[in-house]
């Protein structure tokens, strides 16, 4: 039944494509040369999303960042991926964020000018891309009475704001596991817990983490999507990553809030802190930009100082400034920097694909918008480098697995026993029920609840997490399957329920 497994127990030994890296570039390699017509055979040391992936804003950026720095390229790529995520590919997982950026009586008119231009640029943008504004609306100056409104926890000081639209994620791990999923659904060998040892022209040494027995891979093409591990695998590639912190604060934290805000940090002309509510009632605050040397760790932690530095900044601007009893969670991402690019964490965006002596096609760098793009570049040089005959890619009009229209999937909203299930996995919503009643026999009732008091996952998610998303234990379900291990208490109060899960679904899977 599951179309994801752990280890590499009767996986194929010769394919077209390997694809190593199971993040969202992986996943995105594996979705666009299965669906060039090529077999395929993608794994991950770990499982799904381990890496950078799951560490993201979870914004779908439309490149306006990349405008203020002249990187005009970039911004239009950003925007044009953006439109396709939000129209075609992934509407179930994207929505309109709408964002306010306040305008202090302390802020220069100058600096508001120059702030105001840069959104006008960045509708420009969206209008370049062809994205409607009934999915973007265009930003707009408002009054001081509406940006309380929107945001009743501003200060007092506040004499207006700029309300502008960018794309938000539902999550990104399930956008990966999303992306994964439609390739194995298309044919794509899908493992995760298996450890790619050497890389070389046409063949590979994976270790299956489950058993440790070595695996002998013939692959015609060989990519390397390890993300800030790339550089272990080839020679010649270097990377210096950048770590980025976010606060995970309960919705209470900050009542009223309806709204992002992007505050500026006080002192810096460009530089500011975003504060994302989420549906699922948290509120992420982030985010910080930290060279970090040697080796990179298999999950980064913030340091003290980042924390600090995120909570003042945000509560300065404030009316009711929260402090560091207030954060239920925090989590630490590496952007994988190449070293030769410097330090800057804009040009971190910016994907490169390496070919090295032996043919191995490295795809690193990059965001979560741009990643069809990365995978559709990174095929490109496999398919030419290898000799392959394949299809052209056609992802960008390849709907992800549970993609319906905006209109499709509010009626479906309305008429569903879950809204969640619908918000997580679209038209799908009702697989991922079927197959929970099938494996459990629970009621309904029992498989949409919540699994515990104050955690909105429910039994349902984690069933099909383990029937047909390839999750192996409680860290799969609860930190990359759903997101519930961001607050430890949380993770703490659904652990029973994921071992619960994984008992009654594993045996059917097995
Ligand atoms: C703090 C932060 C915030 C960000 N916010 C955004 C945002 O809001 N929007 C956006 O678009 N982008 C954002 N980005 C950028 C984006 O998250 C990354 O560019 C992207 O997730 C990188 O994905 P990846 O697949 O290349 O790497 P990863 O997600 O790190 O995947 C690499 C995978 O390779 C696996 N692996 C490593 N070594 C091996 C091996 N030997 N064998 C097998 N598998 C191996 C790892 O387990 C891992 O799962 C953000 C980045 C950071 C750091």
């Amino acid at each position: 039944m599951t179309h994801i497994r752990a280890g590499l127990a009767e996986a194929p030994t010769e394919v077209d494509v390997l694809v190593v890296g199971l993040g969202i570039t992986g996943a995105g390699c594996a979705l666009d040369a299965v669906s060039r017509g090529l077999s395929v055979l993608a794994v991950d040391a770990h499982d799904l999303a381990f890496g950078t992936s799951r560490w993201s804003s979870k914004l779908v950026h439309g490149g306006l960042r990349y405008l203020a720095n002249g990187q005009v390229g970039v911004a239009h790529e950003s925007a044009v991926e953006r439109g396709i995520l939000m129209e075609v590919t992934a509407p179930h997982l994207t929505h309109a964020l709408p964002m306010l950026l306040p305008l202090d009586a302390g802020m220069g008119r100058r600096q508001a000018a120059f702030l105001r231009m840069g959104f006008g640029a960045g509708d420009a943008l969206r209008v370049a891309a062809r994205t409607p504004a009934e999915t973007l609306p265009r930003p707009r100056r408002v009054s001081a009475t509406e940006s309380h409104h929107l945001a009743p926890v501003l200060g007092t000081t506040v004499r207006g704001g700029i309300l502008s639209w960018d794309g938000q994620l539902e999550d990104d791990a399930r956008l990966v596991t999303t992306v994964a999923r439609t390739a194995a659904q298309l044919g794509a060998e899908i493992r995760t817990r298996a450890r790619a040892i050497e890389l070389h022209r046409r063949r590979a040494v994976l270790r299956d983490e489950t058993t440790g027995e070595t695996h002998e891979i013939a692959a015609r093409a060989v990519i390397n999507a390890a993300g800030v591990w790339a550089g272990d695998l080839v020679d010649r590639i270097e990377l210096r990553p950048s770590r980025g912190t976010h606060l995970v604060l309960r919705g209470d934290a900050l009542p009223g809030l309806r709204v992002a805000l992007t505050l500026p940090v006080p002192g810096e002309r460009s530089r500011f802190v975003n504060v994302v509510p989420q549906q699922d009632g948290l509120v992420y605050v982030g985010l910080t930009d930290v060279p970090v040397d040697g080796p990179a760790p298999d999950v980064p932690e913030p340091s003290e100082a980042e924390l600090d530095f995120l909570v003042d900044t945000t509560s300065t601007a404030l009316a009711h400034p929260f402090s560091r009893e207030d954060v239920a969670g925090s989590y630490a991402g590496l952007r994988p920097l190449l070293r030769a690019e410097g330090r800057s964490a804009d040009l971190s965006r910016r994907h490169a694909v390496l070919t090295s002596e032996d043919g191995v096609v490295t795809v690193v760098g990059g965001k979560l918008t741009t990643y069809r793009r990365m995978a559709q570049d990174a095929l490109d040089a496999a398919v030419t480098g290898a000799g392959l005959v394949a299809r052209p890619c056609t992802t960008a009009r390849l709907p992800l697995t549970g993609a319906a229209s905006r209109a499709d999937l509010a009626r479906l909203a309305g008429e569903s026993v879950s809204p969640r299930l619908v918000r997580r996995f679209g038209t799908d919503a009702e697989l991922v029920l079927a197959a929970a009643r099938q494996v459990s026999g629970l009621p309904d009732e029992e498989l949409l609840r919540p699994v515990a008091d104050g955690v909105p996952a429910t039994f349902a998610e984690l069933l099909f997490g383990v029937t047909h998303e390839g999750a192996h234990d409680v860290d799969d379900l609860l930190d990359r399957r759903t997101r519930v291990g961001l607050v430890a208490e949380d993770r703490a109060a659904a652990e029973p329920a994921a071992r619960r899960a994984l008992v009654l679904a594993q045996a059917t899977v097995r």
